[in-house]
């Protein structure tokens, strides 16, 4: 009997080499979940903090789903991770292997990005982006612009993109 369990649990186990490139991939992407992430946890209790509450999380009715957003202000805030969506200001390094996949993956995110940014534009909304990287090493910095957004100060796009 006790040799019976010993063999199952030995089947089970998968050693890592066993994995193929893919499989490697898709447990990486798999850990590095996209919604209610570190950094978006921390934006939002911030805001609430800051009494810019009544906030809606992933708000479907808007393009991209925003992490958090103010309907009736028309704001919306995208948290964005610096690997997933090339940060231009830490500029973290590109993946040693499977190039070709990531430069795919890395730029459908980026045409997503560019897509959204154009369709907030026309509807007549503000779309601010703040960057992991900013939000840990200024957060105050982060909540300051989007006060002045929420409270519809008439924003440019350079700074809102
Ligand atoms: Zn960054």
């Amino acid at each position: 009997m006790a040799i019976k369990k010993n063999a199952k649990k030995y089947k089970q186990a998968v050693s890592p080499q066993a994995l193929t490139t893919r499989e490697k991939v898709t447990r990486y992407m798999r850990a590095n979940k996209s919604r209610n992430t570190q950094p978006e946890l921390l934006l939002r209790r911030a805001l609430w903090k800051e009494g810019l509450r009544g906030y809606r999380i992933h708000w479907r009715k808007a393009p991209g789903k925003p992490d958090i957003c103010y309907p009736s202000r028309r704001l919306a805030i995208f948290v964005h991770g610096c690997f997933w969506h090339r940060c231009p200001h830490c500029q973290p390094a590109f993946p040693k292997s499977n190039l070709r996949f990531w430069e795919e993956k890395f730029t459908s995110n980026q045409q997503r990005d560019e897509r959204y940014k154009i369709q907030y534009r026309e509807a007549g909304w503000q779309r601010v982006v703040i960057w992991e990287c900013q939000l840990y090493q200024d957060l105050d910095a982060c909540l300051g612009l989007i006060k002045v957004l929420h409270r519809g100060v008439p924003a440019s796009w350079e700074v809102a993109a």
